[in-house]
């Protein structure tokens, strides 16, 4: 740790987006600055969407009371959208029409800034403002270093044969190879005029314009992506693309032990979970249950019913069924509340994922070392699903396609599960990649000389 003797203590301010996934990896960041001697501001857009943020976002204010909070009062919106738009993108517009009230915001802070830090769904207006103001700013992009090369250079493909046409199977985007058309999030191939791909264009093009792009990976699952990136392959002058995770989960996520998975054998366990913010038919949901029950294996099986948690209302039995939630019950735990998810990777009683794939399941399932089955279910959960594959943490169905193209049979699942279970390959690389990750975030780890590198450009 640096000395704050011989330096000026850096102040970084960091304004995180809608949702856990963007969320969360921020707790993480500012945690890991602060325990390096950053002075932080978090700035906090109210209200939030989801209880998860605002309980989560208490506790931590409440666990580092070194870091200073800042709201950011949010404008009623002024959008239309054409059908029911993502109630979390809808939320991130919200944040980008009320974004000229962060420049008096600040510029009231003292000490005076050394860098701004923003979700990369807030670039666009968040780079103008910093530029007005000579401040630096940097990008954390939540996703992975693969998915921020199609964020960062989707529109200079946009309008292309590749992209106008479903005839062409395989789109060729700068720094990747040929990517299979349904591998795209399918709003960005809408004609139509939509949140996410606003969200995509703008904030990709306008992040080239940034000091540098913060990345939670690390050399040894990215390595590829990350060297094109830095090299020009993706777009000409970008500013460095820098992986510093992945990061680690804080103390105060921890919710409350769950004595069940204490009576499991070690390895025994399938964990089923899809994220803050997926919600699955009740169609899907019960054959989920099904196939789980076919599986053979014991599970834990986190439900969600709602995209918004405080609209999440109806019991399990109304949702999964009565009769299936009891046969469930012989070999599983089904939960439908909050359960902290770092401490369900970390058990040893767990010895696989059914994962959607947003990037921070990943990441955790990484560093605990914990084999994946992925079941990506929009955005950039195909292009994360990619990587899980390729590096042989886990494997993909993927005539699956994407969560609501098509109802997946419980027969299919149980099948998939006990593939992924079985695979003693998979098991050993997730252990293998679990010690990379720890080597990357450990004393001269890459990830950690990174970071130190970073906070030394803020210093000075
Ligand atoms: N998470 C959790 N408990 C839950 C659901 C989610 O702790 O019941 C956490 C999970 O560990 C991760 C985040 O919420 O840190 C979800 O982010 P991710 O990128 O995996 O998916 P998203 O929710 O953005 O789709
Ligand atoms: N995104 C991301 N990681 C996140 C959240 C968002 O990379 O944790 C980016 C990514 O480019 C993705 C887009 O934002 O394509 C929207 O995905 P998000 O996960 O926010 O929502 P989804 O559509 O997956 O529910």
């Amino acid at each position: 740790m640096s000395s704050s003797s011989d330096h000026k203590l850096a102040h970084i301010a960091l304004l995180p987006s809608a949702g856990m996934g963007h969320l969360t990896p921020f707790f993480r960041l500012a945690a890991l600055l602060a325990d390096n001697n950053v002075k932080i501001t978090f700035i906090t857009p109210s209200p939030t969407v989801s209880l998860a943020e605002s309980q989560t976002l208490s506790r931590f204010f409440d666990s580092f009371p070194e870091i200073s909070r800042k709201q950011f009062h949010l404008l009623p919106i002024d959008y239309h959208p054409s059908n029911s738009e993502d109630p979390f993108y809808y939320h991130m517009e919200r944040i980008c029409q009320s974004s000229h009230l962060l420049s008096p915001l600040i510029s009231s802070l003292y000490p005076p800034l050394s860098a701004l830090i923003t979700d990369m769904s807030l670039a666009s207006p968040a780079i103008s403002i910093t530029q007005a103001l000579n401040l630096p700013n940097y990008v954390f992009f939540t996703s992975s270093a693969k998915m921020s090369t199609l964020f960062m250079s989707f529109h200079a493909t946009i309008g292309s044969k590749a992209t106008e046409t479903d005839e062409i199977e395989a789109i060729k985007i700068p720094g990747l190879e040929a990517i299979p058309r349904s591998w795209i999030p399918p709003p960005l191939l809408q004609d139509a005029k939509n949140l996410l791909k606003t969200y995509i264009l703008e904030n990709g093009k306008k992040m080239a314009e940034s000091s540098g792009i913060l990345v939670n990976t690390f050399e040894g699952i990215e390595r590829e992506s990350l060297r094109k990136l830095n090299d020009g392959e993706v777009i000409k002058g970008l500013p460095p693309v820098i992986a510093i995770g992945p990061l680690a989960p804080c103390e105060f996520e921890k919710i409350q032990p769950l004595a069940w998975l204490d009576e499991q054998p070690n390895g025994s366990v399938v964990y089923v979970s899809f994220g803050s913010r997926t919600a699955m038919s009740r169609e899907q949901l019960r054959e989920l249950g099904e196939g789980l029950a076919r599986s053979g294996h014991r599970f834990l099986w986190l439900v969600k019913n709602k995209k918004v948690d405080r609209e999440d209302e109806e019991e399990l039995d109304q949702i999964i069924g009565s009769g299936l939630i009891e046969r469930l019950k012989e070999k599983g735990l089904v939960v439908k509340y909050w359960l902290n998810q770092e401490d369900i990777l970390s058990h040893p009683a767990v010895g696989g994922f059914l994962s959607h794939c947003g990037w921070n399941s990943v990441t955790e399932a990484i560093r605990n070392g914990v084999r994946i089955l992925a079941w990506p279910q929009h955005g950039d959960q195909k292009i994360n699903a990619d990587i899980v594959e390729k590096i042989g943490l886990g494997t993909w169905e993927k005539s699956w396609g994407w969560g609501e193209e098509m109802v997946v049979n419980g027969t299919d699942i149980a099948e998939n599960i006990k593939k992924m279970m079985g695979n003693e390959s998979l098991r050993l690389q997730a252990k293998q990649i679990r010690e990379q990750a720890r080597t990357a975030v450990g004393i001269d780890g890459s990830s950690r000389k990174a970071l130190l590198e970073l906070i030394e450009i803020w210093q000075n």
